[in-house]
C-alpha cells in the first residue's frame, strides 16, 4: 500500500527516523499492518507489526534497532494472506535472510513460483505472493553479487502489478527500486536520497522528484541514483518539483 525507502550519508545514521516519519504521512491512504528494515555492513534487522503504525513504534521501543544510513518500510494492505505480523513487509530472502523487500500490488504467478521454490528447498514463513520476490532476488544476487542485476532478472519473470524496494545486507548503502502498473517516485536530497510510492513518502525532506515510467528500475545511494528499463537500457525519469503543502 505505502512504501518509502531512504539512503543517507554514512555519518548520519538517521534512516529509522527518516522511514517512520515517511510511513506516518502515508497513514492517510489506509493500511492494516506496518514494518521496516534496516540495513548495516552485513546486517539487515526488520521490524513488522500488524494494525496501526503505534504497534510498530511500540515493537521498536520493546526491542530496539540500531539506526544506520539505509532503511526501506511498507504499510500494508493485505491481499494474499491474513494481516499478520508475519504477513506483513518487509519480507526476508536467502538462508539468513540478507535481502529484504517490500512490495505493493499483486503477483499474478506467485503460485507457479512458489512451487518452484520450494521444489529447491526454500521455506516460506509468510503466505503473501511478496515472499516469493525476496527468495526469488536473493538467489539472483547469489548469482550476480548485484542487486539492481538481481532485481531486472527477477521482474522480467513476474506478472501483475508491483512497485519494489530491496535491500541486501552486503550493499548497505544502496537501495534497488522496480515498478510495474504501480507508481514510484524518486525524492533528490542532498547526500542523500529517497524511495516512496508516492511524494508524501519524503515531502517533509525534498521537493525534488523524479517519477518513474512504466517498467523501469532505480538504482539510489546516498549520492546517485540511477534509471534503468526491464532489458537494462538506461533512461530518464520525468522530474519535477512538488510546489503543493503537504
Ligand atoms: N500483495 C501484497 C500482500 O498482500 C502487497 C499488498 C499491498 O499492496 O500492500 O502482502
Amino acid at each position: 500500500c505505502g512504501i518509502v525507502g531512504y539512503v543517507g550519508p554514512r555519518a548520519s545514521e538517521r534512516a529509522l527516523e527518516v522511514v517512520m516519519e515517511g510511513l506516518g504521512r502515508l497513514e492517510y491512504r489506509g493500511y492494516d499492518s506496518a514494518g521496516v528494515a534496516l540495513v548495516g555492513e552485513g546486517v539487515v534487522e526488520t521490524r513488522k507489526r500488524a494494525g496501526k503504525l503505534a504497534n510498530l513504534r511500540s515493537a521498536l521501543e520493546d526491542a530496539p534497532l540500531p539506526d544506520t544510513a539505509t532503511a526501506i518500510g511498507h504499510t500494508r494492505w493485505a491481499t494474499h494472506g491474513g494481516p499478520t505480523d508475519e504477513n506483513a513487509h518487509p519480507h526476508r530472502g536467502g538462508p539468513d535472510g540478507k535481502l529484504a523487500l517490500v512490495h505493493n500490488g499483486i503477483i499474478e504467478n506467485f503460485h507457479s513460483l512458489k512451487q518452484d521454490l520450494i521444489a529447491r528447498g526454500v521455506r516460506f514463513t509468510s503466505e503473501t505472493d511478496t515472499e516469493v520476490v525476496a527468495h526469488l532476488v536473493d538467489e539472483a544476487f547469489g548469482r550476480t553479487g548485484n542487486l539492481t542485476d538481481a532485481m531486472r532478472e527477477v521482474v522480467n519473470t513476474l506478472h501483475g502489478a508491483f512497485t519494489l524496494l530491496a535491500v541486501h545486507a552486503d550493499q548497505p548503502h544502496v537501495v534497488v527500486g522496480a515498478r510495474r502498473n504501480s507508481p514510484l517516485v524518486v525524492g533528490l536530497g542532498e547526500g542523500e536520497n529517497f524511495l516512496g510510492s508516492d511524494v508524501a513518502a519524503f515531502i517533509g525532506y525534498t521537493r525534488h522528484a523524479l517519477e518513474l515510467g512504466q517498467d523501469q528500475i532505480v538504482t539510489i545511494t546516498p549520492d546517485s541514483y540511477e534509471v534503468i528499463d526491464f532489458d537494462g537500457i538506461p533512461t530518464d525519469g520525468k522530474a519535477y518539483e512538488v510546489t503543493w503543502d503537504a
